[in-house]
C-alpha cells in the first residue's frame, strides 16, 4: 500500500548551515511515527517541512503519492494540521480558538460538530469560557481539537506534552491514542521522551545531526 506521507532526501539549509540532510522515510496510512533525538538535532525543523511551513532546499514530500509542490499550500496544510511546541490560542472563548480554521477561510461554522469535538476532548461545557482561564492541559486540548476540526488526514505534533505535569501528561496521550483512530489520522510526533515513544509510536525516526540515523520500531530504536 501506498505511504500516506513520504519525504524524499529532504534537505534544509539556511545560509551554510545544513539543518535537515537528505532524509528519507515513509509513514504508512493510520501509523504514528515518532520523530526523537538529542536537542538542536533537527526534529522540529523536520517536523516543520512535512507541511511545507518551511521550504525544503532539497528533496521533497509525497502526500498520498502526489509531491506536495503540486498541492495549494493552504489545502495542504489543511489536509496536514500542525499543532505546534506552543500552540498559540487566540484571546477569545474555547469555540471561537476550535473554529479558528473555517472561521479564516469564510467557511459557516458547525457548531454541533464543534460541541462534539469538545465533549470528545472532554472539555464538555467549556465552549463559552475564556482560553485565559484554561490550564495548560485544557489549552493543549484546545489546540489539539482546533486542528482536529479542520478534518486533517496527517497531524504533525510537536512536542504534545513537554510542558504539561506528569498526570495531564497521561491524560493527553490517552486522549491522542483514542482520537488517532478515530479520525482516521496518521501521525508524526516530536518527542524528547523516549518512553512516550514507545507508547505511542508504531515506528520511531531518531534525528541526529540533521540526519536520519535510524527509522525503525521503538522497541528496536529505544533499547
Ligand atoms: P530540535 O527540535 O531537535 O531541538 P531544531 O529543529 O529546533 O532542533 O533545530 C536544529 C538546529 O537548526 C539547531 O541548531 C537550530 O539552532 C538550527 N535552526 C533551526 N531553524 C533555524 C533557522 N531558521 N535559522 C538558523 N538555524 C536554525
Amino acid at each position: 500500500m501506498e505511504p500516506k506521507l513520504e519525504t524524499e532526501a529532504l534537505s534544509y539549509s539556511v545560509g551554510n548551515e545544513a539543518i535537515i540532510e537528505d532524509i528519507s522515510f515513509a509513514v504508512p496510512e493510520q501509523s504514528v511515527v515518532a520523530i526523537i533525538g538529542p536537542s538542536g538535532a533537527g526534529k522540529s525543523s523536520l517536523l516543520r517541512l512535512l507541511n511545507r511551513l518551511d521550504e525544503p532546499t532539497g528533496g521533497t514530500v509525497y502526500l498520498d503519492g502526489v509531491d506536495y509542490r503540486e498541492i495549494e499550500p493552504q489545502r495542504l496544510r489543511r489536509r496536514v494540521g500542525y499543532v505546534p511546541q506552543e500552540a498559540t490560542l487566540r484571546s477569545g472563548t474555547v469555540t471561537e480558538n476550535v473554529t479558528t480554521g473555517p472561521r479564516l477561510r469564510g467557511e459557516s461554522i458547525d457548531r454541533d460538530r464543534a460541541s462534539k469535538l469538545l465533549s470528545r476532548v472532554d472539555l464538555a461545557g467549556y465552549g463559552d469560557r475564556a482560553i485565559e482561564a484554561l490550564s495548560g492541559g485544557e489549552r493543549q486540548r484546545v489546540a489539539i481539537a482546533r486542528s482536529v476540526f479542520n478534518c486533517p488526514e496527517v497531524l504533525l505534533l510537536d512536542e504534545p506534552t513537554a510542558s504539561l505535569d506528569a498526570n495531564v501528561e497521561q491524560q493527553v496521550e490517552a486522549l491522542l491514542m483514542d482520537l488517532i483512530p478515530e479520525f482516521d489520522l496518521t501521525c508524526c510526533l516530536v518527542t524528547h521522551d523516549h518512553s512516550q515513544a514507545q507508547r505511542l509510536a508504531d515506528r520511531v525516526a531518531r534525528i541526529e545531526g540533521g540526519r536520519l540515523r535510524q527509522f525503525d520500531t521503538p522497541s528496536a530504536v529505544i533499547e
